[in-house]
C-alpha cells in the first residue's frame, strides 16, 4: 500500500523510496527510518467449551469480532502486556497466559499500514469469569466453538489463530 508519508520529517523533502516494507528513506538528506515489525499480543480465553470475544467499537475493523489484547509497550514483556490489556479491556486479572503461537498481522490506523506479529495466548478458566467490557468495545460475547463465524473475526491472523486452535485443541 501506498505510504501516508509524502516529505521527509528532516528535510520537508519529496523524494522518498520505501526500498523494502520495513524501510523509508529520503533521497535529498538521507533520512532513514525502520519500521520494524511490532509486537502484539492477544488471547483466546476459554471457558466449558465456549471462547470470549470483543465487538469493536472503533475502527480498524469496527463491529467485528477480536480477541482481547492490544500492541506490546517499550520495556514490557509480551505476559505483561497480554495482563495490562486484559485489566484494561475487561477488567480481569489472568495470572498465567500460555503461550500458543504467532501469526503476522496487517493494521491499518489513520492511513498508515503496520506490520504486526500476534503473538497468541490461552487462558482457560472453569468457571467464567466476571468481565467489564472497557471503552474500546462495544460488547462481550461467549461463542460456543460450533458457533464461530470466522468471516466475523477482524483480522486475518485472528482468524488463523482461532481456527489453528479449534483444530488442535
Ligand atoms: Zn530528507
Amino acid at each position: 500500500m501506498v505510504p501516508a508519508i509524502t516529505r521527509c520529517p528532516q528535510c520537508g523533502g519529496v523524494r522518498l523510496s520505501w526500498p523494502s516494507r520495513k524501510q523509508f528513506s529520503c533521497d535529498d538528506c538521507g533520512f532513514l527510518l525502520y519500521l520494524n515489525v511490532a509486537a502484539a499480543v492477544a488471547v483466546i480465553i476459554e471457558c466449558r467449551g465456549r471462547l470470549l470475544f470483543g465487538v469493536r467499537k472503533h475502527e480498524p475493523a469496527r463491529g467485528m469480532l477480536d480477541l482481547p489484547g492490544g500492541f506490546v509497550d517499550p520495556d514490557e514483556t509480551a505476559e505483561e502486556a497480554l495482563r495490562r490489556e486484559l485489566r484494561e479491556e475487561l477488567q480481569i486479572d489472568v495470572p498465567n497466559p500460555h503461550y500458543l503461537f504467532s501469526f503476522p498481522n496487517r493494521y491499518l490506523y489513520r492511513g498508515i499500514e503496520y506490520d504486526t506479529l500476534d503473538l497468541i495466548f490461552l487462558v482457560r478458566f472453569d468457571t467464567p469469569p466476571a468481565i467489564t467490557a472497557g471503552d474500546d468495545l462495544e460488547s462481550v460475547l461467549w461463542l460456543s466453538r460450533d458457533a464461530i463465524d470466522f468471516g466475523r473475526i477482524g483480522f486475518p491472523s485472528l482468524q488463523h489463530a482461532v481456527r489453528r486452535y479449534l483444530e488442535t485443541s
